[in-house]
């Protein structure tokens, strides 16, 4: 389909952004459906961390992308967790109570927090309770319960059926050294007495019946693959035969198994080969780094970062805007140093160009702005599509910078700061909905200014009274600036006059501009240095300024 025909179907511009590349790819790959089936999973064998969250959110983006061109979209999330518990994480309390359940599936685990029914459940709820806050909502499958309802009978006797034919295509991709040794069975069995998966299989009845040993508790047994509870498929053939079984058209996936030979490789061919399903389409998506973090996220976390961290320091549209704007094969870094300050200017300025309040460089620019813009939306439209820039509220942008500016002159309330913001409004106050927004951001901002912003960035008002030692002409420039700007600040339209005055002033009182600068800092903040001064003082309440500087 041409972009112009794409365009008149559906009304909307696409590929202009890589998720309606990769969604215009799935319907070229896999022709016109009724249902397109789009999935992500993972193992919850531990904190559920950001570089995993890249994979969810990058799939949301294409079923959007799928969506938005008409389709109707299936997207799944599966949660591995009838893997075994193989390590504990450095950063889970109670150690040796979960060292002692090492070799059991996770879900038979039990939570060290005691929150939820099992370790597996926990890190589930984690991550179930945040995806809503960024307007992602998959059907979560749960592999335990499913492998336990015998779901994949069929799945798993096709494999023992296919063992030799499984054996060569592992063995394909492995060289000399590495060639499957003795005898190999493409099942796993949690023992039925003690649960661990330290069994080894005696053998097949070439039907239903699998007869295993446990090296740990010594259990022999036979079970039944229609009614065994505990019986898996290897993860090389599990993960293509849930291919198959929930007609997967799309799966993205890491580096790590994007390898040459790596299992995306080894699945491709087990799921044509033995399941007779062609692979889903994919991509590969990359590595997340981060920077800045403050002490309290690293400490408490192990450095293992989460997108509820995240979402502490970016709005979720904010959050979302990082991994729209960056194509998934690019490795990028989420700072929560002074480059969210940035990070907020470039949705801001994205924000603009989509809304025409900023002109782009060109018609392709403003259509890959405005895609970008819409699929950051943590809030969906009608049938679960992009919702449309005319369904929402027009922005009402307060930097980001500006606002944290401002809940620190307002000592850190984030409601009075709102209240200033609606006082000062200069042309019309926010509505409703944007003072929302805005709230939203303000948290973030307030977050971010105790926790991660650099020394020099914070200050906290003076109260009245406080005074600075400053030599005699400083106190002299000081009273002109109280006496000749701040008693008229409400005269100046914007900053650019009150600023020209206050350069006015320092050469009325003979003083450098920066010697005036410092003086003010410190008279105000007790610093050398702050924010801008002429906004910072048309920020704060002129009754309050005057009490600050009465004494000089
Ligand atoms: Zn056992």
């Amino acid at each position: 389909m041409s972009n112009n025909e794409q365009k008149q179907q559906t009304g909307r511009d696409m590929a202009y952004h890589w998720a309606d590349e990769a969604a215009a790819k799935i319907i070229r790959e896999k022709g016109e459906k009724e249902l397109y089936t789009c999935a992500s999973g993972i193992t919850p064998s531990g904190t559920v961390h950001i570089g995993n969250f890249r994979e969810i959110i990058s799939v949301d983006l294409v079923v959007r992308a799928l969506r938005d061109m008409g389709k109707k979209v299936r997207f799944i999330y599966s949660w591995d967790d009838y893997d075994v518990f193989r390590k504990v994480p450095k950063n889970m309390p109670r150690q040796e109570e979960l060292q002692s359940h090492l070799r059991f599936p996770i879900t038979m685990v039990p939570d060290p927090w005691e929150r939820d029914s099992s370790y597996a459940r926990h890190h589930e709820v984690d991550v179930e309770t945040m995806l809503p806050a960024v307007g992602i909502f998959p059907e979560y499958l749960y592999q335990a319960e499913r492998y336990q309802a015998s779901r994949y009978a069929k799945g798993i006797r096709r494999a023992l059926e296919h063992r030799d034919t499984l054996k060569n295509i592992l063995d394909k991709f492995r060289d000399e050294d590495h060639k499957i040794q003795g005898e190999w069975w493409p099942i796993s069995v949690f023992c039925g007495a003690c649960n661990k998966d330290e069994t080894d299989i005696d053998g097949w009845d070439g039907e239903w019946g699998v007869s295993y040993h446990c090296n740990a508790c010594g259990r022999k047994e036979t079970a039944d693959i229609c009614s065994a509870k505990n019986i898996k498929l290897g993860w090389r053939v599990d993960w293509p035969m849930r291919w198959e079984h929930e007609q997967v058209d799309f799966e993205p996936a890491g580096k790590d198994h994007h390898s040459q030979g790596g299992s995306f490789d080894t699945a491709r061919h087990v799921c044509k080969d033995v399941y007779n399903w062609d692979a889903p389409v994919t991509f590969r998506y990359d590595f997340i780094g981060t920077k800045g973090l403050p002490g309290k996220m690293s400490s408490s976390s192990g450095n293992v970062i989460t997108i509820e961290d995240v979402l502490k320091v970016y709005t979720p549209d904010v959050a979302r805007y990082l991994f729209a704007g960056t194509r998934p094969n690019t490795e990028f870094t989420i700072s929560f140093d002074l480059d969210v300050i940035k990070i907020y200017e470039d949705y801001d300025k994205t924000e603009r160009i989509a809304w025409k309040l900023e002109p782009a460089k060109d018609e392709a620019a403003y259509r890959r702005e405005r895609r970008i813009y819409e699929l950051s939306q943590a809030a969906v439209g009608a049938d679960s599509k992009t919702l449309p820039l005319e369904d929402r509220a027009s922005p009402y942008q307060i930097p980001f910078r500006h606002l944290c500016n401002l809940i620190q002159i307002a000592d850190g309330d984030i409601e009075k700061a709102l209240a200033e913001v609606c006082a000062k409004a200069a042309a019309a106050a926010p509505t409703p909905e944007q003072l929302s927004a805005l709230r939203t951001r303000a948290v973030c901002a307030k977050y971010w200014v105790e926790n991660c912003a650099p020394e020099e960035f914070c200050f906290r008002l003076r109260p009245a009274g406080e005074q600075a030692e400053l030599a005699e002409a400083e106190i002299t420039a000081l009273r002109l600036l109280r006496d000749d700007v701040i008693a008229r600040i409400e005269t100046f339209a914007d900053d650019k006059p009150c600023a020209e005055a206050i350069y006015a002033v320092a050469e009325k009182a003979g003083l450098e501009g920066k010697a005036l600068f410092r003086a003010a800092y410190q008279a105000l903040v007790g610093k050398d240095q702050g924010p801008r001064l002429a906004s910072f003082l048309r920020s704060i309440d002129k009754e309050r300024l005057l009490n600050i500087l009465k004494g000089y």
